[in-house]
């Protein structure tokens, strides 16, 4: 049994190192060479080139929480997203500072910076706000619950309808319309489906209430570039933060480095934790040789 390192960071490769010590599943690097049959899992934040080379594989355990890259997996094996608290605070963090960042418009203030403009806006406060989540995940409730600490009133989006006390919650497939139109701030934190790709477009923002704030860190796919920087240009959406493109890292002559109210962070919000990412997989590896179910499955049929 081997399991496949497909990643090149040392600081991951030391804490499976570490973590498979004493265990009886042997590591295999990306860069050593190996017998692809000999690979039964495989540990990646990317799909390899060709699934195929891989007779034997049973399992690959995603490096991030997002999954919607390894749409090519064959359907037989299985995949497994990465759950960790520390990147889910991490996210929760960066939620909270983007939203804090909306309210007392510091995307607007730098820009303004760069012209030498002193110019105050009237400040709102987080209390006084209502927060849309779309998706209402591990991360997404993580952050709704430390949103309501906070004292915001918080709303939330899932396929589902999640019960979450505290939160008013919508389900279905247009539920996050209800939300739209009296939420100060809308945060993605949806998975990239066939569902959610396209979804914050010139309709969602013109169904948002005027002048509001998106706070992106889904995938880029969800959004479509053009119509977000309509919705900037005329201010229906006052301002935004946004972490994720639909090419990253966003080309250097890409017209969004250059949208108005808009702060660009690159693909930061998250970092899975190396420790935690190969505990995650030996516990896992452990439950597959007591014959137990696996833990943080994706169902390829939803896609996430
Ligand atoms: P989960 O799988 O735990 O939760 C996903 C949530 O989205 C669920 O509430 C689910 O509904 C909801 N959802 C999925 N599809 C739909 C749909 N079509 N309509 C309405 N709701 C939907 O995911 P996580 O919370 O772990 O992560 C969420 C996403 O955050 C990741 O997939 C990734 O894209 C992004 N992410 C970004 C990071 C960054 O650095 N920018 C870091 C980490 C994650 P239900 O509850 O009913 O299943």
């Amino acid at each position: 049994m081997a399991l496949l390192l497909n990643v090149t960071d040392p600081e991951r490769i030391e804490a499976f190192e570490k973590a498979f010590r004493d265990f009886p599943v042997r590591l295999v690097r990306s860069d050593e060479g190996y017998d692809a049959r000999d690979i039964h899992y495989i540990f990646t934040w990317q799909p390899v080139d060709d699934w195929a080379r891989f007779p034997n594989l049973r399992v690959v355990f995603s490096v991030s929480a997002g999954v919607d890259q390894f749409s090519t997996l064959p359907g037989h094996v299985d995949l497994i997203k990465m759950v960790d608290g520390n990147n889910t605070q991490y996210v929760v963090d960066y939620v909270l500072a983007a939203c804090l960042a909306c309210l007392r418009r510091f995307p607007v203030y730098a820009t303004r910076q760069g012209q030498r403009l002193w110019q105050p806006d009237p400040p709102r406060s987080l209390a006084n706000s209502e927060i849309a989540i779309l998706g209402l995940g591990e991360i997404g409730q993580a952050t709704a619950r430390a949103l309501c600490a906070l004292g915001c009133r918080v709303s939330g989006w899932s396929r589902s309808g999640r019960d979450i006390p505290g939160i008013a919650c919508a389900g279905g497939e247009a539920g996050y319309l209800s939300l739209l139109p009296t939420a100060d701030i809308v945060v993605c934190l949806l998975p990239l489906t066939p569902q959610t790709h396209g979804l914050l477009s010139g309709a969602f923002f013109d169904r948002m209430k005027p002048g509001a704030a998106l706070v992106h860190a889904g995938r880029g796919a969800q959004c479509v570039f053009r119509d977000l920087g309509d919705a900037l240009r005329t201010g229906q959406l006052g301002v935004a933060v946004i972490d994720v493109f639909d090419r990253e890292p966003l080309p250097e002559d890409s017209e969004i480095w250059g949208f108005p109210n808009c702060l660009i962070t690159p693909h930061v919000a998250g970092r899975t934790d190396a420790g935690t990412a190969a505990a995650n997989v030996a516990q896992n590896l452990t439950r597959l040789r007591q014959g137990r179910d696996l833990l943080w499955r994706v169902d390829r049929q939803k896609g996430y």
